[in-house]
């Protein structure tokens, strides 16, 4: 028998929760935590004072000896620097372990050298932390100790935002302000606030850390930059939903165990489509909290295969020719009485509010589609979207052929008298049960879903943050929602003006409705006679940011200023420029170091067997017909290393941000592609024994 895990007891063990505040604190120190967490606004100095005693305790009770100020700068990843709960000796050279209430709420962190897209020149470096109440303090624990991180926002000397928190706090205080104004039109006067809510489905790829260590394009740039396809790939579909193997299965125990702890309610797990590739869902959250938590599944997953002696892959593409890995972000809104506002009910067609709230979304979702495109881009994405396997790079909307005939008929006529019903599924096996089925069929194809109570956006990547699609769903749609209550709480008749409002962004937005199969090239060419915007890459993305419809979107709702968009944009140059450039270079180094080494020896001991095949007197024409096939890729590959140095010499010389990566895009990755396709060809004709690193083969079946 293996050992009982007692989850409710481990679960959160980790986490200074509520629930620990409650014991701790005084009674009215807890009140005014509430208060503050419920309501916004700044605790005492006095109160942060006891709560940070409190945590101190509780923390060093479990062990810590540090803590830190956990933030999310612009790089996609969390930060962290440590500091000893250790204060000054007294004269006899005793210590007390100390922590303030003053280095609770805010650090000092130098940071300036994390991304800021020239908002902060480095002498004038000061950046801040500060403490966001609304995401509980957890520790961390690993061969550094036990650390204790106090989630935080970060922003520079003159107050903009340099992480990814910042925005998307403001966004959720934007879309709850516009949201209630459109539940009080309704009568809810309970309601004081509306909460975004997100749960994201996280991919990844688990490979052999041994076989990985051999590959420098998995360890530089996370992905394969060379690889021919293995004799089997995804085609059975017989890893989908699979049994999963014992040592994955061992790994998905820990990683449970680990987010469990850490109060993230991992929920499912399962074998994905592509071969070593998995995923792991938790249950739904508040969006901030969401967004810190999916960061910790990504850190933890990382660790723990580790122990396992595997390395996890979070990669949007690593295999080329298999499926790669995103993260379905699941989205809602709900009121804090507990209305999802996203719930159309049995009768949608009758419901007026959802009906609203749907209009709106369409109107948002359509009239910035391209904001959305690029909140869901990042470097590796490039390989998903718009490359027939993920959703295209086109935003549409899905909205199940129920929903879709409520729109049809409000459109047409004004009215929904009538909707189709889910009925009966009938098994015709008497023993199982027949069932009321949804409405609504699943699809698969589709960017952004409606899935019964909330909205899918499967465009997201999977090593990327969710802040920013999070930040960008919130804000488009708090600018809908408050254009529509603009007009309806002036409306002398209120029935007619909602009913008028959602016929007319109905009827104004249902380009963005597609129910079809989004990976087909006819939708490509319907999506253009649309006016849909279809960008392609991360780079064409980044300018959608400053037009001058999303600065005044951003601007209207306090979540970016102008100068913060400029600055995102640039940085996404930067990093775009940065991250092909290391992909470049690991190319050159494994092509001139490995691969071209080793298939010169081939070559070699190939033309001595033709020597050797002919002095004995027999026929070795297949043997030159061989060493000349390889000795013809050879070739290819050293005149495409020569051409892949030189565009990469000649693009990291280049001093314009954006035009440096429109470079990297179109003419190094191409000399890349180059590079790579003679290597490819080479792997499959050339002696296994010679081959410099481990295959697909290897690297996905023999994990
Ligand atoms: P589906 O089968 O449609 O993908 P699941 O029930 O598997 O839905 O849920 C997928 C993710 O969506 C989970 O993280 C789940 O907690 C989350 N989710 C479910 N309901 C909501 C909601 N109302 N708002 C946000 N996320 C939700
Ligand atoms: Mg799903």
């Amino acid at each position: 028998m293996s050992e009982v895990l007692n989850v409710e007891e481990i679960f959160a063990s980790k986490v200074f929760t509520l629930g620990k505040m409650k014991e701790r604190l005084p009674k009215s120190v807890y009140k005014e935590v509430k208060r503050v967490m419920d309501q916004g606004g700044e605790l005492s100095l006095a109160a942060a004072d006891v709560v940070a005693k409190a945590m101190k305790d509780w923390a060093v009770e479990n062990g810590a000896t540090h803590y830190t100020h956990w933030f999310q700068p612009l790089t996609g990843i969390t930060a962290e620097k440590h500091d000893a709960f250790v204060s000054h000796p007294d004269a006899e050279g005793k210590m007390i372990m100390e922590f303030s209430g003053k280095e609770l709420i805010k650090g000092e962190p130098d940071a300036s050298s994390f991304p800021s897209g020239g908002l902060r020149a480095t002498f004038e470096a000061r950046g801040y932390t500060a403490w966001d109440i609304t995401s509980p303090a957890f520790l961390k624990e690993d061969a550094t100790g036990v650390i204790l991180c106090i989630p935080t926002a970060f922003c520079s000397y003159t107050g903009e935002a340099l992480d990814k928190k910042t925005p998307l706090l403001r966004s959720m205080e934007a879309v709850s302000e516009q949201a209630l104004r459109i539940v009080r039109l309704f009568g809810n006067t309970e309601a004081t606030k509306v909460v975004a809510s997100v749960g994201p489905e996280q991919e990844y790829f688990l490979v052999d850390r041994e076989k990985y260590l051999q590959r420098e394009d998995l360890i530089f740039a996370g992905r394969t930059l060379f690889g021919a396809p293995a004799p089997k790939g995804q085609e059975l579909e017989d890893h989908y939903f699979g049994t999963i193997r014992e040592r994955i299965g061992s790994y998905m125990k820990d990683l449970n165990v680990e987010l469990w702890k850490l109060g993230v309610t991992a929920k499912t797990q399962h074998n994905e489509v592509a071969p070593a590739q998995h995923e792991l869902a938790p249950i739904y959250e508040t969006a901030n909290i969401a967004v810190d938590h999916n960061q910790l599944v990504m850190e933890t997953m990382k660790k723990v295969a580790g122990r396992h002696g595997m390395t996890c892959l979070l990669h949007e593409k690593p295999f080329a020719g298999v499926n790669g890995s995103g993260k379905h972000n699941n989205w809602s809104l709900g009121t804090d009485n507990g209305v999802n506002l996203l719930d159309p009910g049995d009768t949608p067609n009758e419901n007026i509010q959802f009906l609203l709230v749907l209009a709106c979304i369409m109107k948002a979702v359509d009239t910035h589609a391209d904001l959305l495109r690029q909140s869901a881009s990042d470097v590796g994405n490039d390989h998903r979207l718009g490359a027939n396997e993920a959703p295209p790079a086109i935003i549409s909307m899905f909205l199940g052929e129920q929903l879709e005939d409520v729109v049809k008929q409000l459109v047409e006529t004004g009215e929904a008298a009538h909707l189709i019903a889910g009925g009966k599924l009938e098994t015709g096996v008497s023993t199982l049960p027949d069932f009321e089925k949804d409405a609504t069929d699943r699809n698969r194809t589709s960017p952004f879903a409606f899935t019964g109570n909330k909205f899918e956006f499967r465009m997201v990547g999977s090593a990327d943050s969710i802040a920013s699609p999070n930040t960008t769903l919130n804000a488009i749609v708090a600018e809908a929602f408050c254009e529509a209550a603009d007009r309806l709480e002036k409306a002398d008749n209120f029935e007619v003006a909602v009913h008028d409002l959602i016929k007319e962004y109905m009827t104004e937005h249902q380009r963005i409705i597609f129910n079809g199969n989004g990976y087909s090239d006819e939708w490509v060419a319907e999506a253009e006679r649309r006016g849909l915007p279809n960008i392609k890459s991360m780079v064409e993305a980044a300018s959608t940011l400053t037009t001058e419809k999303a600065i005044k979107l951003f601007e209207k709702f306090g979540i970016f200023t102008k100068v913060e968009l400029e600055s995102r944009e640039e940085i996404i140059y930067e990093t775009y420029a940065k991250t092909i450039n290391i992909e470049a270079l690991t190319m050159i180094d494994m092509a001139s170091k490995k691969y071209i080494p080793a298939v010169i020896s081939y070559t070699k001991s190939l033309a001595d067997t033709v020597i050797a095949v002919k002095e004995a007197g027999a026929d070795a024409a297949v043997q030159a017909e061989v060493l000349g096939e390889v000795s013809g890729y050879l070739a290819s590959a050293k005149s495409a290393l020569s051409k892949l140095e030189k565009v990469t010499a000649e693009a990291s010389a280049m001093e314009d941000v954006k035009a440096q990566a429109f470079f990297y895009k179109d003419s190094v990755k191409a000399a890349m592609d180059e590079l790579r396709a003679p290597i490819d060809a080479l792997e499959m004709i050339v002696d296994k024994k010679v081959w410099p690193v481990p295959s697909y083969g290897e690297l996905t079946f023999e994990v």
